[in-house]
């Protein structure tokens, strides 16, 4: 476990919290934005990390000003310690409004239940202290209803599970190619579309990206490497498309 400012200037910080997990656990990286007085946390991750990650975001602020919470999409990995996060903080916490009755699941406390708030499918521009974030749409990478967040300040685009390698033992993306080998497995079977991997593509490439920070794995430390990534999502075949052998009942 490790803590990395990727960005940290002016009162602004963009802090990764990378390698939490472990164990039967798919590692997961957690970011903390922090302006001014406000900070969000993004894709706050299960119960173990819960109580390892609320230490190491103790150390960095007070934990009063983690005002947001914000869920790229539905999964365990993500949402499970929602409660926690909620009991614990003054926080609201932001998904897309397609998972806004399933999330209670998990067991939110019902007096707790208004502090879940809907992102609308078309996204949002998001204030934090003196600064703006977008609430990036990213409908079917892979979720149905799927955010990504990209702070133009530090040029750092957070992309969730889109990016994510399984398994190298670095922080940083170096060699490109080499990494390819680490993301294929993932992204071949839980992207399920090759036009949303597309229409991605060609949105993204609108903005300013000098990082791409994904929940798992390796980040893409700077532009080139974004741009390298960019481009690799946009050949990307979906798995939906690909898997219509595996459409039959089983013998
Ligand atoms: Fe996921």
């Amino acid at each position: 476990m490790g803590e990395k400012r990727l960005y940290d200037r002016d009162g602004h910080k963009f802090v990764l919290l990378e390698g939490f997990g472990g164990g039967e656990m798919v590692p997961t990286n957690q970011v903390l934005i922090h302006d001014g007085d406000e900070a969000i946390l993004l894709d706050p991750g299960g119960h173990k990390v819960h109580y390892e990650l609320i230490n190491a975001i103790s150390s960095l602020i007070p934990i009063n000003q983690l005002k947001y919470l914000f869920y790229s999409h539905q999964d365990p990995d993500i949402v499970a310690a929602v409660n926690a996060w909620l009991m614990l903080t003054d926080a609201d916490a932001y998904i897309s409004k397609l998972w806004l009755r399933f999330v209670p699941h998990f067991g939110v406390d019902e007096l707790m239940i208004n502090r879940l708030k809907g992102i609308p499918d078309e996204g949002q521009r998001f204030k934090l202290g003196h600064s703006e974030l977008i609430f990036v749409p990213a409908h079917f990478l892979h979720s149905s209803g799927n955010f990504q967040v990209y702070d133009p300040k530090s040029k750092i685009l957070f992309s969730g599970d889109l990016g994510a390698s399984i398994g190298p033992d670095y922080v940083e993306v170096a060699d490109f190619d080499a990494h390819i080998p680490y993301m294929e497995g993932f992204h071949r079977r839980y992207m399920p579309s090759g036009h949303a991997n597309r229409q991605w593509a060609e949105m993204v490439s609108s903005l300013d990206i000098e990082m791409i920070v994904p929940q798992h794995g390796a980040i893409f430390p700077n532009a080139e490497m974004s741009r390298r990534f960019i481009q690799w999502v946009a050949e990307l075949p979906g798995a939906a498309e690909s898997m219509k052998a595996t459409y039959a009942i089983p013998a």
